[in-house]
């Protein structure tokens, strides 16, 4: 888990520096980090939400971060131009349940993105079995 490291100034006693605030990431209600989830418990409050379906207007609920693909996104690819796009759908795999399904885009080559685990290959060489034949 990423912590927020912060350091106290002898000049500035009441100054804290949190230096990695900006990447501080939460866990889900499913005890998952995911940088897209937010959730505010300061003085009672109960405000969580999902950055990234609130950004395609979907509506949110916390039994859909058991089995979104996100958190698995993220981790295995932290490319810097990977931008995803998430919505909710119904598939038939899942019973028709709320899923979240996520496109992918680069934004150094616009290009779709089809495999966001690995990336669209301009910056990182895919691997043999997603080259075309
Ligand atoms: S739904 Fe997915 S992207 Fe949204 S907070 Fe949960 S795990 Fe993260």
């Amino acid at each position: 888990m990423a912590k927020a490291c912060y350091a106290v100034s002898v000049h500035e006693p009441f100054a804290f520096y949190f230096s990695s605030y900006e990447s501080y990431t939460m866990r889900t209600p499913s005890g998952i980090e995911c940088k897209y989830f937010y959730g505010d418990y300061f003085r009672g409050r109960s405000v969580e939400e999902c950055r990234l379906l609130k950004a395609s207007g979907e509506t949110w609920t916390p039994d859909l971060c058991k089995t979104c693909p996100v958190p698995g996104i993220t981790r295995a690819n932290a490319c810097e131009f990977l931008r995803l796009h998430g919505t909710v759908t119904r598939p038939l795999n899942a019973a028709f349940r709320r899923r979240v399904q996520v496109t992918a885009f680069c934004e150094k080559t616009n290009l779709d993105v089809k495999e966001p685990h690995i990336g669209c290959g301009e910056c990182h060489p895919l691997p043999p079995i997603f080259e075309s034949h």
